[in-house]
């Protein structure tokens, strides 16, 4: 019997002949009956669900996909509001046996859920929206990133932002650059390396351009050094922090940007290589599942990791033999972000480390970091963040490190917070290792 027979034993879609229906009026053409018909309710979802296993209250990924569809089909039944307890770290997505498009149908569900039963008057809508829309405030704050920096960090700041707007006052705000790697790339006249044979269209995101733009300027560095031309295209948030909060009209406008502009830069030879694990996730993921704008599924398929990139194009582990970090770096506590996990992209940098003289990455499991984008900043999530996190904060102190390693700049802000550490991400010790401190510095 194939998944697509299974019997359903609520009088659901599986009774009766197959013809396409429009459940979710986000999902505009998207039909999600064949996903949710190949779901036969073994709870592997759930058992994998990190909310679900500190949240007695959330009834987890198998209800809020196929059973929630189920009862939106069957009458004019409204979204559950324990939608919006998802984190979107999308475990379901890669625990499911029968490929129930899970991530799809809660984006779907929650996009409904906030168009149609939130009130756009609420606190909680304007939270979430602010906190979805981090590309639209970030500009503001880094125009002025010293004094954004001094005035987000004052206690009085976090107290206001967790009584007016429901933002956690647990959390430290990340800070803004002084330099945006956009600055930076602009100012060092691009890119300084031709070659039409081996480009690529670097997608930075919003955090690698604000707040980190060492890990954007260590990407610059390491594919020029393989004589990579780098492109860095016009581009929007991913929409990851979008489809968290059900923005799915503002993730649209993003999104259709972003495949406008990488889809020129495919044009032009380009691959697309991304630095944070949810923005590539995104392009390759979420955008396929969820818009259709030309050149969508062109981007998504080449679409890479940064790290992955390398490897299966350069030599990676060949270069790296025999090279060093210096006193730059030590041990590493190492987390693989569950984004990376579901590009099954997890063992990846321990494997790449160990190329490296002097240093080892020691992986810390496969627990969720529990702060999933935006979720850990709501006030209500934080306990349950932070439930989430212990087994992998456990995990980092039990590792032979005192810092730790990750490519996802919100688990990099959950690891730091939860035990002290100073956080690196991968690409800047690939760049220690083959570029050097001196010379990186230099640039
Ligand atoms: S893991 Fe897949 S098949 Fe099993 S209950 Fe969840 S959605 Fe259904
Ligand atoms: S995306 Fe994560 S939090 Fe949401 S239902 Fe799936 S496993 Fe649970």
């Amino acid at each position: 019997m194939s998944d697509a027979q299974q019997p359903t034993d609520d009088g659901g879609p599986g009774d009766d002949d197959f013809e396409p229906i429009q459940v979710f009026p986000e999902a505009e053409e998207m039909d999600l009956r064949p996903g949710a018909d190949n779901c036969y309710k073994c709870s592997t979802c759930d058992t994998n669900c990190p909310v679900a296993e500190v949240d007695d209250e959330f009834p987890g990924p198998k209800f809020q996909g196929p059973e929630q569809w189920r009862l939106k089909r069957q009458d004019d039944h409204d979204i559950d509001d324990s939608v919006m307890k998802c984190s979107n770290c999308m475990r379901c997505d890669s625990a499911c046996p029968s490929e129930v498009p899970l991530s799809q149908m809660h984006n779907t569900a929650r996009a409904e859920y906030v168009e149609e039963n939130m009130s756009k008057l609420s606190r909680e809508y304007w939270r979430n929206r602010m906190l979805a829309n981090y590309r639209r405030l970030a500009p503001l704050g880094s125009m002025f990133p010293r004094t954004t920096n001094f005035m987000m960090g004052l206690s009085a700041t976090q107290w206001l932002g967790e009584k007016l707007l429901g933002i956690t006052g647990q959390r430290e705000f990340p800070e803004f650059a002084t330099e945006t790697f956009r600055e930076w790339w602009t100012a060092r006249g691009g890119a300084q390396v031709e070659n039409a044979d081996k480009r690529i269209a670097y997608f930075h995101g919003c955090y690698a351009n604000y707040n980190t733009p060492e890990v954007a300027k260590a990407l610059v560095r390491v594919y020029e050094h393989f004589g990579y031309e780098i492109m860095v295209p016009n581009q929007h948030c991913s929409g990851t922090p979008m489809f968290a909060n059900g923005m799915l009209e503002d993730a649209r406008r993003s999104a259709e940007t972003n495949v406008r502009e990488l889809a020129w830069a495919l044009e032009d030879g380009a691959d697309i290589i991304a630095s944070c694990s949810s923005c590539s996730m995104s392009l390759r993921q979420e955008y396929p599942e969820l818009f259709d704008f030309e050149g969508t599924e062109e981007v998504a398929a080449n679409t890479w990791d940064a790290v992955e990139y390398l490897r299966v194009h350069e030599d990676l582990e060949g270069e790296l033999e025999g090279t060093s970090v210096g006193d730059k770096f030590d041990d590493f506590a190492y987390h693989a972000p569950c984004h990376a996990r579901n590009q099954g992209l997890d063992g990846q940098t321990v494997e790449v480390l160990d190329a490296i003289d002097g240093i080892t990455a020691h992986d810390v499991g496969d627990s969720c970091s529990g702060i999933s984008g935006t979720y850990g900043w709501k006030k209500e999530n934080y306990e349950t963040s932070m439930k989430i996190g212990s087994e992998m904060f456990e995990h980092m102190e039990d590792a032979d490190a005192t810092s730790g390693l990750t490519e996802c700049p919100t688990c990099s802000m959950q690891m730091e917070h939860g035990t002290g550490y100073e956080i690196t991400h991968t690409l800047e010790v690939l760049e220690a290792a083959l570029v050097g401190p001196a010379e990186a510095d230099g640039q």
